[in-house]
């Protein structure tokens, strides 16, 4: 008799829920790439007991057709694209179908959205599928609800470090995105508390106040580079504000943020010897570039990629960032004698 079996989706989702959501960060990671997704302007995160108990993720994006809902929680299920041709192409934060469906396994969900073209709705979602169903209320937009995370991963739930260093997590991937996304407002209560919450009015410096006070933004010189290949923009701070660890160093590929070792070492290496030995500067770089050089589809989390003109980009971030504090006459100009 064969033993080979296809398994049953939900050990499928529950497998694949152990990739993409780890912890309760990761879970507002997803959720908000969503609602930028969704194109909204405002996004606003709160969480219970460091996300443990619950997540809520309300966004005024355009919202789910209703007809769509009972296919939300289930896997490679997506808007974002439909062809191969498209996976190379990715200008969405989420592309993968897999965030809901992992979610939804590992979670009880509820979901209020709204469309533009349908009726709005109130779901609860049991192991991804639709356990009840009510009117909603009538605003476009989501408003999702994660509640009792791994309530059935017993081992997943052990994993889950103190609740602080949870919630440390969530405020370090709010920020990011924050930065990442100047024009969107978020806001981010704990346990009902105000804790964070930017602008939203498009302008970068601004969300840097917002989000590390304004003696750095006031700090904050601007960068830009343009190659044929690259885009480069945002700010780096002069190198009188100091941080202990590379942290504060915010990349991101088409608004993406990344973490990419040799990059933020680009930047360091950019501040020559501005920064004392141990001491790591405080930036926000943004690199646009044609999504074909870069790809994202490395891991599922989406947070590590990978160039094909890699050398190319790490030379061009250092040269940036040492000609921006060349003109704040931080560098002497060798050649030009200052
Ligand atoms: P992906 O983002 O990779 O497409 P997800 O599992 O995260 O996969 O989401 C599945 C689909 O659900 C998305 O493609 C999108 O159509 C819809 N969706 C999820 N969250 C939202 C939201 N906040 N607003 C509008 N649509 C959403
Ligand atoms: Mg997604």
């Amino acid at each position: 008799m064969s033993k080979i079996k296809i398994l049953d989706p939900k050990i499928q989702n529950k497998i694949a829920a152990g990739e993409v959501v780890e912890r309760p960060s990761s879970v507002v990671k997803e959720l908000i790439e969503n609602s930028i997704d969704a194109g909204a302007s405002e996004i606003q995160v709160s969480i219970e007991e460091s996300g443990m108990k619950e997540i809520r993720v309300i966004d005024d994006g355009e919202g789910i057709e209703a007809e769509d809902a009972p296919l939300l929680f289930e896997r490679h299920a997506t808007s974002k694209i439909g062809n191969d041709y498209d996976l190379f192409q990715i200008r969405t934060m989420g592309f993968r179908g897999e965030a809901l469906a992992s979610i939804g396994a590992v979670a009880k969900v509820t979901l209020e959205t709204m469309n533009r073209d349908s009726e709005p709705v109130k779901l609860q979602y049991d192991g991804g599928v639709i356990a009840a169903n009510e009117p909603g209320k009538a605003r476009i937009g989501t408003d999702i609800t994660i509640r009792e995370l791994f309530f059935n991963t017993p081992a997943r739930l052990k994993y889950v470090r103190s609740l602080r260093t949870e919630a440390g997590k969530v405020i370090d991937i709010i920020q990011r995105m924050a930065l990442n996304h100047p024009a969107i407002s978020f806001t981010l209560l704990i346990d009902g508390k105000e804790k964070l919450r930017t602008s939203g009015k498009g302008d970068l410096k601004a969300v840097i106040a917002d989000i590390y006070g304004i003696n750095v933004a006031r700090l904050a010189v601007p960068v830009e580079a343009r190659t044929p290949d690259f885009h480069i923009t945002g700010y780096i701070v002069r190198p009188e504000v100091t941080r202990s660890h590379r942290n504060f160093i915010n990349l991101a590929v088409n608004q993406r943020f990344i973490r990419n070792f040799r990059l933020s070492q680009s930047i360091i290496n950019g501040y020559h010897t501005l920064q004392p030995k141990d001491k790591y500067p405080v930036a926000v770089i943004n690199m646009e570039m044609d999504p074909k050089i870069v790809d994202v589809n490395v891991h599922p989390a989406k947070t590590e990629v990978r160039f094909s003109k890699e050398h190319e980009l790490n030379a061009l971030v250092e040269q940036t960032v040492r000609e921006a504090l060349r003109e704040e006459t931080l560098i002497p100009d060798v050649e030009k004698g200052v």
